[in-house]
């Protein structure tokens, strides 16, 4: 696709942000609040933090209360139905309070508007909503907003799923020390089951000096924690046709000055090259962690899944990074109940977790997304079926992950501290290298550094630890 076609031009950029300077003028005396409710990805955070900056350059301020909120905005996903249902049932709860504050707007973006059919039902069912738009049209925000705050009409922007890059806008980050960096955008992998590349369109990579000139600010404000976001990272560059491919960029990336780990997600097994391992071996700030999506064990399922890899390709994979990184953290992603799935076929993909030994797994039970192949496969799996698979598929992973941990104990493990536990405000919560969280007594002066631990504890999702002075 041609670049100026997938490229956003400064002139359209400027021009939006005349939209949000307008706002700025209207509102900006008000103290207007807005709450941006978030599903889905990495993606989809990233999306909804360049949403609240700007919201905030249009002189919003972000709350975390729907109640106390002037503009509320949904950021959906659709990958599977129950992140539908979810964003769909707090979008109904909302509709009390515009009824409690009539010039409260509501907007609804991100993955799931941008099927025809949701946007059909939300025009339909939920009359309060004011205004949607999809995924390609996030940095129209402030147009949008500009024309549903005086047209009083309802608006709904969804074409463009081709997507577009746009540089240059305000990002607002949840974190003074994470940072999420896409450096791509879509998919063009059209795995059966999966409604990506539908709602994010197809693969367009940001031209490497803008992600290189991000990471490099962040890394002077002191971001100790770098995640970059793909769909599939190793087709990075394919679509600019320089040559110049992903293993190139961590290079670059890690060159940066600064004291910051570098993670990525996601790579896909029939792109991942062992260049791409090697760097992660050879550069000390690549954080020795490996998301590598298997979805099934069995090589028929792969097939009818359009995958283009096997088992074997993947068990290939999986030794090349055990033998250049012995200290590898590698996690994955299954899909179980995949229609025409046999038990058998299920025991395979048991099997892998046994053989590969995965730090962590995502595990979902398939869902059926409408538009997609799989949809309309014969010998869809029945829910109790699933939901049995499912069980067996955690117990097997739960005592890996418990092991996996156990291996630590005794062992000084450097990590990033987040902050306070979920579950333990007494104690700080840090996410090792490799990913797994660490649980230990400690002062808030530590959040956001790194810190080395002595682990004294292992459970299945997490470890307890001391700090070490
Ligand atoms: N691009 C990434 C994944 C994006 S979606 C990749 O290829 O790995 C994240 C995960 O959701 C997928 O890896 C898959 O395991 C799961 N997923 C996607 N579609 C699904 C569906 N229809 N039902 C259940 N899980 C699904
Ligand atoms: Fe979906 Fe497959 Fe693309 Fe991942 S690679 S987003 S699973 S189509």
């Amino acid at each position: 696709m041609e670049r100026s076609k997938v490229t956003v031009s400064e002139k359209e950029i400027a021009r939006q942000r005349e939209y949000a300077a307008k706002m700025r003028g209207i509102i900006g005396m008000q103290g207007l609040a807005a709450h941006i409710r978030t599903y889905g990805c990495q993606q989809n955070e990233a999306d909804s933090e360049r949403l609240a900056g700007m919201a905030e350059e249009m002189g919003y301020r972000i709350t975390e209360h729907a109640e106390d909120a002037d503009l509320i905005l949904v950021n959906t996903c659709a990958v599977r139905e129950h992140a539908e249902l979810k964003a769909l049932s707090i979008t109904g709860q909302f509709k009390h309070l515009k009824a409690k504050r009539p010039h409260l707007l509501i907007g609804i973006c991100g993955c799931m508007v941008t099927q025809e059919h949701r946007k059909e039902d939300i025009k339909h069912k939920y009359p309060y909503v004011d205004f949607l738009f999809g995924t390609g049209m996030l940095y129209k925000f402030p147009e949008i907003l500009y024309n549903a705050y005086h047209s009083g009409t309802r608006s709904f922007y969804i074409d463009d799923t081709e997507g577009n890059i746009a540089e240059g806008i305000p990002v607002r980050r949840e974190s003074s020390f994470k940072a999420w960096v896409s450096i791509m955008y879509g998919c063009n992998n059209f795995c059966t089951y999966c409604v990506v590349p539908y709602v994010r369109g197809r693969e367009r990579s940001r031209a490497k000096e803008d992600i290189l000139a991000e990471i490099k600010e962040l890394a002077d404000a002191g971001y100790r924690e770098i995640t970059l976001l793909g769909q599939n990272v190793n087709s990075y560059g394919k679509d600019l046709g320089t040559g110049y491919e992903f293993p190139d960029l961590l290079e670059d990336i890690c060159k940066i000055q600064g004291e910051f780990l570098v993670r990525f997600m996601t790579s896909h097994p029939k792109d991942a090259t062992k260049r791409l391992i090697d760097v992660i071996a050879d550069n000390p700030k690549m954080a020795k962690q490996f998301h590598l999506p298997l979805q099934s064990g069995n090589n028929r399922v792969l097939e009818i899944m359009n995958r283009h890899y096997t088992r074997e390709h993947y068990l290939e994979l999986v030794d090349y990074m055990k033998e250049r990184i012995p200290e590898i953290a590698i996690t994955t992603d299954i899909i179980v109940g995949f229609p025409t799935e046999t038990e058998e076929e299920f025991e395979d993909t048991l099997d892998m977790l046994r053989r590969v030994q995965y730090d962590n797994i995502y595990s979902f039970i398939y869902s059926k997304r409408a538009g997609t192949p799989a949809a309309k496969m014969e010998g869809q799996i029945p829910a109790d079926v699933q939901g049995a698979r499912f069980s067996r598929l955690l117990e097997v992973q739960n005592a890996i992950s418990h092991a996996r941990n156990e291996v630590y104990e005794g062992k000084i493990v450097r990590v990033l501290v987040e902050g306070r536990s979920k579950t333990d405000d007494t104690k700080l919560t840090g996410r090792t290298e490799r990913n797994r969280l660490v649980h230990f007594e400690g002062d808030d002066s530590l959040i956001g550094q790194f810190a080395d631990i002595l682990v004294t504890g292992a459970q299945t999702h997490s470890m307890t630890g001391e700090l070490k002075k």
